[in-house]
């Protein structure tokens, strides 16, 4: 069987997990945030108060943990942990733990796996189209300026106000591009859409036309 597969990259705020929820809908396909992944590992190393930049028990602990990351929650070793890892603690350290190499590797095999049982879907992060998945069938970048990606995110997080969730961005953004580990990149022959001026439905239907 061929497995049909849409990778949607781009940096926070590009507005990746809307529409790739949105062209999962269109395409009668399952979708994956692959962030919600990185995230259950970040809560659960700060859980077992295992120190970050140990590199070598956070790689262990992301070989072990159970996470099961549906549409609707994030499950990590069976605890319901969606509200958690959007919170500021698990985003402050989840660029760190995500550089890891070791929970990078875990990762991939992981989201891998879930294509081949599911025969395919629609998957988001920042290195499906360049690592996880290079021959997927289609491969999409999204960006927007910062001051759209700050003021989407800003009306996702209540806790914070702009100029944090701004800082935040530009600090996410300087570690997911400069890391050693799969940086955020556009991936080769990916096709680039700025969102900044674009609906969601704009943006879908422009995906959704490529592929049919
Ligand atoms: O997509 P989201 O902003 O929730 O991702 C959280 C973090 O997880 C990112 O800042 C990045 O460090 C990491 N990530 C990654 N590779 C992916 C998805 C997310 O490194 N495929």
């Amino acid at each position: 069987m061929v497995e049909r597969v849409i990778a949607i990259d781009g940096p926070a705020g590009s507005g990746k997990s809307t529409v790739a929820r949105a062209v999962a809908v269109r395409l009668n396909l399952e979708y994956l945030d692959t962030g919600a992944m990185y995230r259950g590992v970040a809560y659960a190393v700060l859980q077992r108060g295992i120190d970050p930049t140990d590199t070598v028990a956070v790689g262990a602990l992301a070989r072990a943990v159970s996470l099961e990351v549906t549409q609707s929650r994030c499950l990590v070793d069976g605890e319901d942990a969606s509200v958690s890892i959007r919170g500021s603690k698990v985003t402050q350290a989840v660029s760190a733990i995500a550089a890891n190499p070791q929970v990078r590797v875990e990762m991939v095999t992981r989201q891998r796996a879930w294509i081949k049982e599911l025969g395919g879907g629609v998957m988001e992060g920042r290195d499906i189209g360049s690592v996880v998945f290079p021959d997927a069938e289609l491969k999409v970048y999204l960006t927007a300026s910062s001051e759209v990606r700050a003021r989407r995110r800003a009306a996702e997080v209540s806790e914070l106000d702009l100029d944090e969730v701004a800082a935040d961005i530009r600090r996410r953004d300087d570690a997911d591009s400069s890391r050693a580990a799969s940086p955020l990149v556009t991936a080769d022959g990916a096709l680039v859409l700025d969102t900044s001026e674009l609906t969601v439905e704009g943006v879908v239907d422009v995906i959704v036309g490529i592929l049919s």
